[in-house]
């Protein structure tokens, strides 16, 4: 793994993580959450690194079901929480402490206070990266997320539709106007390849993120083919990287982990 635009600020905030990367996305269902969990295991994988990866999404947390985790954190002797792991990657989330049926009703301030203990109250030990796949959208969870842990970077998520990267640029802006560098944008559900005739569909357009990138000034680090792999894969709690690593999709994802 290359440190393109790390060490830029000075090194993250928690003590032992090397580099905090921010997945975000200017609206949900683009696949955030996903790229984020298959990142994180091609990184640990792929790239071997040592990996954690923060579910900040506080009100749809995915990542307990993504890497096929239930249990509860035990709790160390200096009373942070221990995170849990599978996929050879260190996992955190607030669907880990609460029963996944139960909707949280929280305000702004109980989420925030939420993610400082869901990052700096767990004993994460040395990393050389933790992924934070951040709640959707650019509203204050994810400014404070920004603001208060010295992210080394960002990349942001989006399908090829117009609709969708509008908001991409949304986030962008944000990221932007606090300091924090996007590391480049990544195009999702860029196309689909019949897996009988082998005939490609781009069936939310194709190429809308990488012209975004271009506009933007921003690099554009790759795109993740519609597969149903990646999200049976997802359900089952065993991300395409791991159960499918020849795929077109896992290709994409550790290709984009040796970019980061
Ligand atoms: P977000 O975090 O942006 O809300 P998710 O990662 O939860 O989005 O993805 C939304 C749905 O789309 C999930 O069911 C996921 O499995 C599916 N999905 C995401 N990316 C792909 C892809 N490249 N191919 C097929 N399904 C995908």
């Amino acid at each position: 793994r290359e440190h393109s635009a790390m060490a830029f600020k000075g090194g993250p905030s928690i003590p032992g993580i090397k580099d905090i990367i921010a997945v975000a996305s200017g609206k949900g269902g683009v696949g955030k959450s996903t790229t984020a969990v298959n990142l994180a295991v091609a990184l640990a994988k792929a790239c071997q690194q040592n990996v954690g990866l923060l579910d900040a999404d506080i009100y749809g947390p995915s990542i307990p079901t993504m890497m096929n985790i239930f249990r509860k954190p035990e709790v160390s002797e200096d009373l942070k929480m221990v995170p849990l792991e599978n996929h050879g990657v260190k996992c955190m989330s607030m669907g880990f402490l609460v029963d996944k049926d139960a909707p949280i009703v929280w305000r702004g301030p109980m989420v925030m206070s939420a993610l400082e203990k869901l990052t700096r109250g767990v004993a994460w030990g040395n990393l050389d990266i933790l992924v934070i796949d951040m709640p959707p959208g650019t509203g204050d969870a994810q400014l404070s997320i920004s603001q208060r842990l010295q992210l080394s970077g960002a990349l942001i998520v989006s399908t090829p539709q117009d609709i969708a990267l509008i908001d991409a640029q949304r986030g962008a802006f944000m990221f932007h106007k606090v300091d924090v560098p996007i590391l480049g944008l990544i195009e999702n559900m860029s196309f689909f390849k019949c897996p009988k005739c082998g005939e490609k569909s781009d069936i939310f357009g194709h190429g809308g993120a990488k012209r975004t990138a271009d506009k933007m000034n921003l690099d554009f680090l790759g795109e993740i083919p519609l597969e149903v792999q990646v999200r049976s894969c997802s359900d089952e709690g065993s991300p395409i990287v791991m159960s499918s690593p020849d795929s077109l999709a896992a290709k994409a994802y550790i290709d984009i982990a040796h970019k980061v």
